[in-house]
Order: C-alpha cells, then structure tokens, then sequence
C-alpha cells in the first residue's frame, strides 16, 4: 500500500544478528498532517479580522480622549503582536510543508548589509553592531545558494534575537567566514547567555528560557523554530555556544554545495 509509511530502525542483537523493527506511523504522519493543517487554517483565518481590528485601532486619535491614550497605545502594541505571531504561524506551517527550497544565488553583500540595517534599526543606538565578511577579506568572496527570503528571514530572527536578548552598552556581531569547503554565518552577542539545560530544547515552537523577559522583549516564541526549519531546507545544521552573564553565537554552517563563488568580489557590504 503506497499510503503506509513505515519507520525501519536497524538495531545490533548480538555479534552475527541485528533487529530490523519495522513501525508502522501512517496515523501518527496523518496526525501530524492535520496539526499543520489546522495550525494554517486557523492562522489563515485570523488575519482578516486582525487587519480590521488593527485598521480601526489606527483611526482612533488618542487626542479625542486623552484618557484612553495609554490603553489605545496598549491594544496597539497588543494587536501588533498578535499579527506578528500570525504571520510567523504561517511562515512556519509553509516551511513545514515545504519538500525543497529554490536554488538561487543569494547575495551575502546585500545580505550583509539588509541584517546590518536592521540590527542596527532595532537596537537604536543602544548596541554597538558590527558587520564582518571574512570570505571578502581572506580573498575568497562568496555567495549562497538557495532562498534569499527564507534565508533572509532565519538570520534576521537571530540578530532580532541577539538585539533583544543584550543589554544596551553590548555588542553584536554579524559575521560571515568560509568554513572547510563551505561557510557560516554567525551571529553573537554579549547578552544574557542561555543556560546549557535549556539549549538542547530551544528551537522547539514556543519553548523560552525565561517567560517574562521573552514576553517583555516582543518576540514570538517561533524565531528558532523557523531558523531550524529554513536550515534544514538548505541542508545547512544551526550551532549554539552560550555563556550565562557573558553572550551567545548562534552559527549557521552551509556544506560546501551550498556555496558559490561571487561574481563581484569587489561588492563588499556597504558601510
Ligand atoms: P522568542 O520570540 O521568545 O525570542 P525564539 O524562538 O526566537 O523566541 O527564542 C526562543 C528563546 O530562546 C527565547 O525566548 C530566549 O529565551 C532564548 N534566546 C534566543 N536567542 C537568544 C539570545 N541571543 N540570547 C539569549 N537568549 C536567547
């Protein structure tokens, strides 16, 4: 039957035998077909009211009544949310559902330069940002392979996340290196740091280390979630070094089919 799917583990019985144990997970896959199924829908549908509501909060003037300013400026924030936990619930039932990913070139000057602008946009002056591109200055420039939106929006979740998760007067630093015949791109920042326990779980959907200081600094709960899924599709592993009090890097490791050598080495990030 083309519709079962079955999960074959080899496992070692003694010198001469090994188990094969077949399980069968076609329910188990359907299960989980329909949680991605529901996950979208749902997201799906909440978007259109959420724009109205959001729409009509922007038309309310606090100036009309002075009194309701603090709690107009509160359910904008809160709608404002609202819609960004929407939007990252759909970005990740598509990746989810998602087979391969487009082979384009991705340009890591521009790329560079867009991560550096918007580090830089959201820690508004309260971090020092820096911006490397070591394959430019070791004489190798190079480029990616893949999606430049999907690409884009993993590592513009780990510098949001490095931005949010440092304390003003820190530094973070964006950096891209060749590495053996491939290449990584490495955020790191001298932030809180995530206490080791916590790492092996930390791009589960939803999962934080702290509740409140997550909340607090505006994020979803889906950034890592996304950073996996958008890795494993370029065939790409996510690393984690961090030090509670000192900082994290977070380092994308690209396999050498993924990396090409740039047509303009000269196209250096902008300053
Ligand atoms: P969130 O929207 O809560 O930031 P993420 O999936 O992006 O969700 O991150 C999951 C959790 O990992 C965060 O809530 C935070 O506790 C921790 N985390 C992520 N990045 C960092 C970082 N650079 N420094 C410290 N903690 C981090």
């Amino acid at each position: 039957d083309a519709n079962v799917r079955l999960s074959l583990r080899l496992i070692p019985y003694s010198d001469e035998l090994w188990l094969l144990v077949a399980r069968d997970v076609t329910k188990l896959m359907r299960l989980e077909h329909m949680r991605r199924d529901f996950v979208a829908n749902v997201s799906h549908e909440l978007r259109t009211p959420l724009t109205v509501v959001h729409g009509y909060l922007d038309l309310l003037d606090p100036a009309d009544n002075p009194e309701w300013a603090p709690m107009l400026a509160e359910m904008q924030r809160q709608s404002q949310r609202m819609t960004q936990l929407v939007e990252d619930l759909l970005t990740l039932s598509r990746l989810e559902a998602q087979e391969g990913v487009v082979d384009d070139p991705v340009s890591m000057a521009s790329m560079l330069a867009t991560l550096r602008r918007e580090a830089e946009a959201l820690s508004q002056g309260r971090h020092l940002v820096l911006c490397e591109d070591l394959t430019v200055q070791t004489g190798l420039a190079l480029d990616l392979r893949g999606s430049t939106k999907e690409l884009h929006s993993a590592f513009s979740n780990l510098v949001s996340n490095a931005v949010r998760y440092t304390p003003a007067g820190g530094t973070i630093t964006i950096r891209f290196a060749p590495e053996g015949a491939g290449a990584m791109l490495s955020v790191t920042d001298t932030g809180y740091g995530i206490p080791a326990a916590h790492l092996p779980r930390i791009t589960e959907r939803f999962y934080r280390v702290s509740t409140s200081r997550s909340r607090e600094s505006g994020g979803t709960g889906l950034g890592l979630a996304i950073v996996k899924h958008v890795l494993q599709l370029h065939g790409a592993r996510l690393s984690i070094r961090s030090e509670v009090g000192q900082g994290s890097t977070f380092a994308c490791h690209f396999a050498a089919d993924r990396v090409i050598p740039r047509d303009d080495p000269f196209d250096a990030p902008a300053e």
